[in-house]
């Protein structure tokens, strides 16, 4: 593990995942937003492993909303535009009653969200819905036990036709 800084990590594996898929395709594009909290200090993570899972999940959040602007755009008799979106923010939690803090890192898109037939399945290993060659399965199982292996948790919340947030939390030790 090394002491890390948080929010220039994550803004690193975003720029990189942003920048490499318009590099491939010139139609890609998303709007970005970040709200880095620069309460947090370093903290002793395994970077590499961390960008792991931060590349994945901003990768399947940029896929999603390609996918949904593929798809019919504005609801029924609506007109406005899809704005394909990823938000990142992070979070300082203050130790509360000799818990210790931690940190929440949020994944968000306006995707296509999740099925509640396929919920139960994302963090298995070789789940995938992408056409073969696009997707392992693998990326999540992966973030999951990454995670884990920190002490941490990773949660979803998503609903169809609106998105999806996936939500690290990785403790401080005190
Ligand atoms: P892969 O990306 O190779 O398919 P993952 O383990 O990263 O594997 O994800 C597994 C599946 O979970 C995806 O195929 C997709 O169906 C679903 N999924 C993951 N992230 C999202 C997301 N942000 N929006 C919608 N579906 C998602
Ligand atoms: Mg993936």
């Amino acid at each position: 593990k090394e002491l890390t800084d948080i929010n220039a990590l994550v803004d690193e594996y975003l720029r990189l995942a942003y920048h490499g898929l318009r590099a491939k395709d010139k139609s890609f594009n998303a709007t970005l937003e970040t709200d880095y909290d620069h309460a947090i200090g370093k903290i002793e993570i395994v970077p590499q492993d961390i960008g792991r899972v931060m590349l994945n999940l901003i990768t399947n959040a940029f896929y999603t909303i390609t996918e949904r602007k593929k798809g019919p755009l504005a609801p029924k008799g609506g007109t406005h535009e899809y704005e394909p979106t990823v938000s990142i923010s992070t979070k300082l939690i203050s130790p509360l009653r000799g818990d210790q803090g931690g940190i929440l890192i949020s994944v968000k898109d306006n995707g296509n969200g999740i099925p509640e037939s396929a919920l139960d399945k994302i963090f298995q290993p070789f789940f995938t819905t992408k056409p073969t060659g696009q997707g392992t399965g693998l990326g999540l199982s992966l973030s999951y036990d990454i995670i884990n292996a920190h002490g941490g948790d990773l949660r979803v919340y998503t609903e169809e036709n609106k998105g999806t947030e996936f939500v690290i939390s990785l403790p401080i030790p005190k």
